[in-house]
């Protein structure tokens, strides 16, 4: 079974993530259980958590298919330590809000190195990749602090592959796979593929050849078991060009077909698979069109 839906809106309370789910037709959905934009939140009251389990069982969604995603603000491989301390705080309080919630995930981009190396360098490779490396190692030890700060929890820390816009870390499947093998816990740890950014990253998955090529570099280096989310969206930019820019479905440098690949694909059943697009009003349409894109049904 598929299940798809999209990054919802819990604006009011995370109560209303589920309603907005079902109002658009979704099975799954993703949300921000803070103010994605600020530091600090007031802690989830009972009321809210008690509505939010009433609702997400109103809206028949498994708490398994709830993807919640961090606050932009978090950088687990930040250089200086007093910001580092703040991202790792603020990651350790965003888990428990889950566990809270009764959810079993939190996605999170890896971080970013933040190191400006003049490109013209004359080991600027080896510079980029020192960077790099450091910059991965304090994201594993972040995790690990994470995973043991909130052991009494189940929480898995799920990954996200990125564009690799700027000094983005994640762009790699070697990446993700990297912080996979010095995590501890294994139990805790996951990944989620978001599709517009493994595109500009780039790896292509535009034909039946080039996705199952994409898919089993993926499993090879990663592995489809650790493979606990993926983000559905279409891209405005091109293969490679290391930009973020989601776009609606059908409508980007994607096409149709890597959404009809996805959704006939049995080793993504039973995951959430939550749309980014950027137009929402046109979420119910593109989850319906994702479900009408399933072959013998
Ligand atoms: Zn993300
Ligand atoms: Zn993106």
């Amino acid at each position: 079974m598929k299940y798809v839906g999209a990054h919802v809106s819990a604006s009011g309370g995370v109560e209303n993530a589920p309603l907005n789910a079902l109002k658009i037709g979704a099975k799954a959905f993703a949300l921000f259980t803070k103010n994605q934009r600020q530091w600090v939140a007031k802690p989830l009251t009972q009321k809210s958590i008690d509505a939010f389990k009433a609702n997400l069982k109103e809206a028949n969604i498994d708490p398994k298919h709830v993807l919640p995603h961090d606050s932009y603000l978090i950088n687990l491989g930040h250089p200086e330590s007093q910001k580092l301390q703040k991202s790792r705080d603020a990651f350790i309080d965003e888990l428990f809000r889950c566990h809270q919630l009764g959810l079993d995930k939190l996605n999170f981009h890896p971080g970013s190195h933040l190191v400006k190396i003049p490109k013209r360098a004359k080991d600027y490779e080896e510079q980029l990749h020192k960077a790099e490396i450091d910059c991965l190692e304090v994201i594993a030890e972040s995790m690990n602090i994470a995973i043991e700060a909130t052991k009494d929890t189940n929480v898995k820390l799920v990954i996200e592959n990125t564009a690799g816009q700027g000094t983005n870390l994640g762009y790699k499947f070697e990446h993700l796979a990297f912080l996979i093998d010095r995590v501890e816990d294994k139990s805790r740890v996951g990944v989620c593929i978001d599709t517009c950014h493994t595109f500009t990253a780039g790896y292509d998955f535009r034909t039946q050849k080039s996705y199952e090529e994409a898919t089993a570099l993926f499993d090879e280096i990663v592995g489809f078991e650790y493979l606990c989310g993926m983000h559905i969206n279409d891209s405005k930019v091109p293969l490679g060009s290391r930009v973020d820019r989601h776009h609606s479905l059908g409508k980007g440098e994607l096409g149709w077909e890597p959404f009809r690949l996805i959704m006939n694909d049995p080793r993504l059943d039973d995951i959430p698979l939550i749309l980014e697009t950027i137009d929402e009003e046109l979420w119910p349409q593109e989850i319906r069109e994702l479900y009408n894109l399933i072959q013998d049904k």
